[in-house]
């Protein structure tokens, strides 16, 4: 169950497990996608190492999304999945998560510093990184991977609008 169903890197569910909960989900769900943004880069400039240490803080905070499913769906990208609220909770959930995400000071392990010449733990100063939202309300008899693609075009939108906000599906 283990290696069939959790993400190794992040310990939460993967996309198999999204997609069987998807299937067994009643009418009218939301499902958000999550993309974090200039990932590219950050690992780039911060390396491969450190990036791992993103999607953790990543998968933890958007496990704490309220009445949410949280999934890593592939790469940088997550999965949220809510099975029975209203637009305007699912849309302030979601933006209090990226803010949660916005405002998260990243010390990572490997850029703590040895020690001082007086033997304190020196910390460098900390990293931030920003996510994306996109999220969209499955319609009458509307198959799951219609739902993903019309939240991931949401997504797009949030990344057009300048990132780090929530795109809402029409
Ligand atoms: P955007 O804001 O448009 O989303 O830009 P982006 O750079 O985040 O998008 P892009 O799709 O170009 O880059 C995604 C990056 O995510 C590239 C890849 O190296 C990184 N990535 C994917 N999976 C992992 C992983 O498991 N660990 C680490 N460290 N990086 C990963
Ligand atoms: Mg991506
Ligand atoms: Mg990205």
């Amino acid at each position: 169950y283990v290696m069939a169903f959790v993400d190794e890197l992040t310990g939460i569910l993967g996309r198999r497990a999204l997609e069987f909960k998807l299937k067994t989900l009643g009418k009218h769900y939301y499902l958000a996608m999550v993309d974090v943004d200039h990932f590219k880069k950050f690992n780039d400039t911060h390396g491969h190492q450190v990036g791992d240490d993103v999607l953790k803080m990543i998968a933890k905070l958007i496990s704490h999304t309220p009445r949410a499913y949280a999934y890593r769906y592939g790469g940088e990208e997550f999965c949220l999945v809510f099975a029975e609220s209203a637009q305007k909770e699912v849309v302030d959930a979601l933006d209090n998560t990226r803010r949660r995400i916005d405002e998260y000071a990243l010390y990572p392990k490997s850029l703590i510093r040895n020690k001082t010449k007086r033997g304190e733990k020196k910390k460098k100063k900390p990293l931030h990184v920003t996510a994306s939202f996109g999220v969209a309300q499955q319609g009458e008899s509307e198959g799951f991977e219609s739902v993903i693609a019309r939240a991931d075009k949401a997504l797009y939108k949030a990344k057009q609008s300048g990132r780090n906000c929530v795109s809402v599906a029409k």
